[in-house]
């Protein structure tokens, strides 16, 4: 079968490659799934990869097969598997367990192990390829119904478990019912966070860089949220205006921003960090100010990575109802498809020339049918 892999270490190394067809029979107990892989959408770790700035082939192996979130139809199951059967949607979830305690109880998401295992990122194969087998564990079905848009379930993932980890921490304050959110950056994980808080009917306001009016922009009104340009205001200037934020998600990719997204949270607000930020950047901060209004307003920031089978399954349920409340908004989304494997620069170049880029993916199944 054919997959698009990189060499770790060399840059614009991504090429077809041909691999032996996987088989069930290589994961253990019978518990075996064989998915042939219909869509796989690309996002900046992907990017980051084909860069030769992060990424790392399997041991033993000098190519990494790419792309982490995949989308396909059951086709093989090993006989101790019961919950999935052939011809059902899945998406198979991104990291797998390490040895700490975390990895252990099925939180492998919240490894604290420095080696950790991502298909498609770090040591393992991803899922640009014609199929792959994986333990039923980490399959996650999708319903019919989210065929069109079921390649956003990985990325929604990545919202799911900020969100939940920021519901769970504000159970400190035992009444916690947040009113106001901000979303920092408008790209796939910005639009996708403005949706999540939409649907639990919180006020939001999201800030991009992009002035409006735009397709991203646009998005983010439909869903009765209020798009905000960083060119026209800062979010501290637009909350010392406006009044703080309960919560806020960040997700643009640029550091600095956090300093000003600390200075806009209200009293007892939560901030969620998503970027993950491979640079050396240095910023000046108002040290003692922030500092000051953390403690006096019992203020957390959290971190968050990656996700587990858990925020799969909300996952789902939040595109369901996103597909019942605001109809073909999601596959609104998916701007650039890229036909067959074998187009797989065209990508690249999405994802570097990414004007008016919001998700692109490779469509397999066409090339098949
Ligand atoms: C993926 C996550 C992964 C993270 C760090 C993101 O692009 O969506 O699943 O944990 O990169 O490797
Ligand atoms: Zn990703």
């Amino acid at each position: 079968m054919k997959a698009i892999a990189i060499q770790p270490g060399i840059k614009n190394s991504a090429h077809l490659v041909e691999m032996p067809m996987p088989d069930i029979a290589e994961i253990p107990n019978g518990r075996g799934v064989l998915v042939k892989v219909l869509r796989v959408g690309v996002d900046g770790t992907d990017k980051e990869i084909n860069n030769a700035e992060y990424g790392a082939a399997p041991i033993g192996e000098n190519f990494l097969v790419i792309g982490h979130e995949g989308f396909g139809v059951v086709e093989e199951v090993g006989p101790n598997v019961r919950e999935l059967k052939k011809g059902d949607y899945v998406v198979a979830t991104v990291r797998r367990p390490g040895s700490s305690i975390y990895d252990l109880i099925g939180t492998n998401d919240m490894t604290t192990d420095d080696v950790y295992f991502e298909r498609g990122i770090n040591l393992r194969h991803g899922y640009l390829s014609e199929y792959y087998v994986d333990d039923a564990e980490f399959v996650v079905k999708v319903p019919r119904g989210l065929k069109d848009v079921g390649v956003l379930l990985e990325p929604m993932t990545v919202v799911q478990k900020g969100v939940t980890q920021a519901y769970e921490i504000q159970r400190r304050l035992r009444v916690w019912k947040p009113k106001r959110a901000a979303v920092m950056g408008a790209g796939t994980i910005g639009l996708l966070a403005t949706l999540v808080f939409r649907l639990r009917g919180i006020d939001v306001v999201t800030f991009g860089r992009t002035p409006k009016p735009y397709l991203n922009s646009d998005l983010i009104e439909e869903l009765g949220a209020t798009y905000v340009s960083t060119d026209d205001v800062a979010i501290h200037d637009y909350s010392a205006q406006n009044g703080g934020f309960d919560i806020i998600f960040e997700a643009t990719g640029f550091s600095p921003i956090v300093f000003d997204a600390m200075q806009a949270l209200a009293k007892n607000g939560v901030l969620v960090l998503s970027s993950v930020t491979g640079g050396d950047r240095k910023v000046e901060v108002p040290a003692d100010r922030i500092n000051l209004d953390f403690v006096l307003g019992n203020k957390v920031m959290v971190g968050t990575v990656n996700a587990n089978r858990e925020y799969f399954e909300i996952g789902v349920k939040d595109l369901s109802a996103a597909v019942l409340e605001y109809g073909d908004w999601l596959s609104r989304l998916l701007t650039h498809r890229v036909n067959g494997l074998e187009e797989f620069e065209k990508l690249f170049d999405h994802l570097s020339n990414s004007k008016g880029v919001i998700k692109a993916y490779c469509e397999l199944e066409d090339q098949r049918t």
